[in-house]
């Protein structure tokens, strides 16, 4: 063992080797050594248990698997082949062209963000995505913050700070990701008055709790789960007229927030901005990378008196967005401005996909690979948006002997691709494949379904 212990090389030893190979040099120095201490370490261990030494090459090869493994990005692209559109583990909306190239012309240069070129002066962030969403929806004023849920805390925290806000029962959500409405309500020193009950609220319910000086009404949109049976909720508008005669303004959280009617796309209708507005809410505040498509980022619209009120509040300084969010919502505000987002923003293609057309392509993956049949099949929204409702489309459906290590398998992939079982198929939706990733897409099954397969020798 001593002997053994002895032919152990040193680290400088090792660490001039590193240098000599140009392998080593994309780790830099510092990494490369402590790398090479590790596995040294680990050798001397594995020796001290009655092993033999290691060859140098062998522990210098260790540590470069070490070091690749430190350096390998933990975020990276992949193919979402679910067919559920905005997939929040995955990232939700993928971004349109022009979206993708305002946010690098921005983030590779210097810009105006704060900077009046007119006047050769200090100006606020705050007039780029603004002016375009107020264009968009006829709302006084608007802002835009992190996400919907800071733009949930924000708005609370500055309008209804010690003071109460009245919310349906049947709205007391829970999203994903732990954002409670209880939770947000007390985080922002709102005092919650909950009216109506689990399954029923009536418009009476909101006049009682009016009658006690609320600072706010709030709507939330239920986002991911559905009120069905014998149920009822007061609506938007009726709401509004009873709480101005109070005059306590309205705060609407429509979660998704969709500027397009889903209804068009065989959906139920989903609750548009624009109608929001005009049932009279007050402040409406939506997601960036849920319906709307674009990137994370949570928008706040309504009246000039309130969306002051919340610019101003100390909140608004820590949840402001950055100047890639900015140019990248009003590269994608832009296309419902001009009225194509339906074939340029990439969740709205995916929806508006017709049936047929998503056959097709599922026949020319069938062609290429040359093995699986087409069947209809059932995409979804996801995001929290639409709950339970379905696209009908077509898949590539796959007979594989291990379906799971065949999905597997997948995600081990330089561009891993994620799809789903049914039935013990395993199932590829052309709907959320995006057509740039169609070749990558289909060299990589190809090469799992090949790996899986060949070892069988036949099916
Ligand atoms: C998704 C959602 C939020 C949170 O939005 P993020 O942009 O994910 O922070 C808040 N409220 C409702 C109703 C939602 O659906």
């Amino acid at each position: 063992m001593k002997d053994e212990l002895r032919k152990l090389p040193s680290i400088d030893r090792l660490i001039q080797s590193a240098n000599e190979s140009d392998r080593f040099a994309p780790f830099g120095s510092q990494q490369t050594t402590q790398a090479l201490r590790l596995v040294v370490e680990s050798a001397r261990q594995q020796i001290l248990n009655d092993q033999v030494c290691p060859s140098e090459a062998a522990l210098l090869e260790a540590a470069w698997q070490t070091l690749a493994a430190w350096f390998q990005p933990t975020l990276i692209p992949l193919i979402n082949a679910t067919g559920v559109i905005l997939h929040t583990n995955l990232g939700r909306a993928p971004l349109s062209a022009d979206t993708i190239n305002a946010m690098r012309s921005v983030a590779a240069a210097y810009n105006n963000l704060e900077f009046d070129l007119e006047s050769g002066k200090r100006d606020s962030r705050s007039v780029h995505a603004e002016a375009l969403l107020v264009r968009l929806t006829g709302a006084e004023a608007a802002t835009v913050v992190n996400n919907n849920a800071a733009a949930v805390l924000l708005a609370l925290s500055a309008l209804a700070n010690r003071r109460k806000v009245i919310i349906a029962r049947s709205q007391l959500i829970e999203i994903g990701g732990g954002f409670r409405i209880p939770d947000v309500m007390k985080q922002s020193g709102a005092k919650l008055v909950e009216v109506g009950t689990t399954n029923r609220v009536h418009l009476r319910d909101y006049e009682e709790a009016l009658q006690n000086q609320a600072a706010l009404v709030m709507r939330a949109h239920h986002s991911n789960f559905r009120l069905q049976g014998f149920t009822h909720e007061a609506g938007l508008e009726e709401i509004c007229a009873v709480a101005n005669q109070f005059s306590v303004p309205v705060l609407d959280d429509l979660g998704s927030g969709t500027f397009l009617d889903t209804a068009q796309y065989g959906l139920p209708h989903e609750p548009t901005i624009q109608e929001s507005l005009a049932a009279g809410a007050d402040l409406i505040c939506f997601s960036g990378d849920k319906l709307l498509g674009g990137p994370q980022a949570g928008i706040l619209i309504g009246k000039r008196e309130l969306i002051q009120k919340i610019k101003r509040h100390p909140l608004a300084r820590a949840v402001r967005p950055d100047k890639v969010t900015l140019a990248g919502l009003s590269a994608t505000l832009l296309h419902y401005l001009r009225g194509d987002a339906e074939q340029q923003i990439p969740i709205w293609r995916m929806i508006a996909a017709a049936p047929n057309h998503l056959q097709q392509r599922a026949l020319g993956w069938q062609s290429f690979l040359g093995v699986g049949s087409v069947v209809p099949s059932l995409s979804t929204i996801g995001g929290g948006s639409l709950p339970q409702e379905t696209l009908p489309g077509f898949v590539l459906a796959l007979s594989v002997p291990k379906p799971d290590q065949f999905l597997a398998h997948l995600r081990q992939q330089p561009i891993p691709i994620i799809a789903r079982i049914e039935a013990n198929q395993v199932l590829l939706d052309p709907r959320t494949v995006l057509p740039e990733q169609d070749s990558i897409f289909l060299e990589t099954i190809r090469n799992v379904y090949a790996h899986q397969i060949t070892p069988r020798r036949k099916k």
